[in-house]
């Protein structure tokens, strides 16, 4: 297994963060914000934005993983859902990283079913080229190629999650 070359220093993650906090920020205010963390891979993301953005807000999380089968599109699993009622919320999702999108996309619906006063998506990390399913991204830190990455959050086998950088990882034989 090969850590690659540093993707996305953490000079520039910090840049894209504060960046995209003040936009939320200005968009957020006077709403009523729940900012919903999708775990475990946008622990680090989270932490990091909700801390930069500017108005009250509530959080609470989530816990998901989606699987793939063959070559059909993938099943999602719930391990823990949000404890929040989100009816007058407006609730704000963030992940690390849209690969096909069928997990966001089923997250995105079960919690529209809630029938909450908005929904809007924040992703750090989106990897257009791969998309299978579409879904409305509002708020996104890098577009990046398809090539597998790690840390900043993001794992190889639960490991690499604590780099403070994006880096490209490879598998080697
Ligand atoms: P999707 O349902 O969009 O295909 O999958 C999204 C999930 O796949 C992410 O939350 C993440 O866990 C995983 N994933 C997709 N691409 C990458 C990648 O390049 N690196 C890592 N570590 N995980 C990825």
């Amino acid at each position: 297994m090969v850590v690659g070359r540093p993707f996305l220093t953490v000079e520039q993650i910090h840049n894209k963060v504060k960046e995209l906090a003040d936009v939320i920020s200005d968009e957020y205010e006077g709403k009523n914000l729940l900012a919903v963390g999708i775990l475990k891979g946008a622990f680090v993301f989270f932490s990091d934005i909700v801390r930069m953005i500017r108005v009250p807000l509530v959080v609470d999380f989530l816990i998901a993983s989606s699987y793939v089968r063959g070559d059909s599109s993938g099943e999602v699993k719930m391990h823990y859902d949000i404890r929040e009622d989100v009816a007058d919320k407006d609730v704000l999702l963030i992940e690390d990283i849209v690969d096909t999108g069928i997990t966001l996309n089923y997250l995105r619906e079960r919690i529209l079913m809630k029938g909450p006063k908005s929904l809007k998506i924040c992703t750090f990390l989106d990897k257009t080229e791969r998309r299978e399913v579409s879904v409305p991204l509002d708020y996104v830190g890098f577009r990046i190629p398809n090539e597998f990455v790690v840390g900043y959050g993001l794992d190889f086998d639960n490991k690499f999650r604590n780099l403070p950088y994006i880096s490209t990882f490879k598998k080697t034989a």
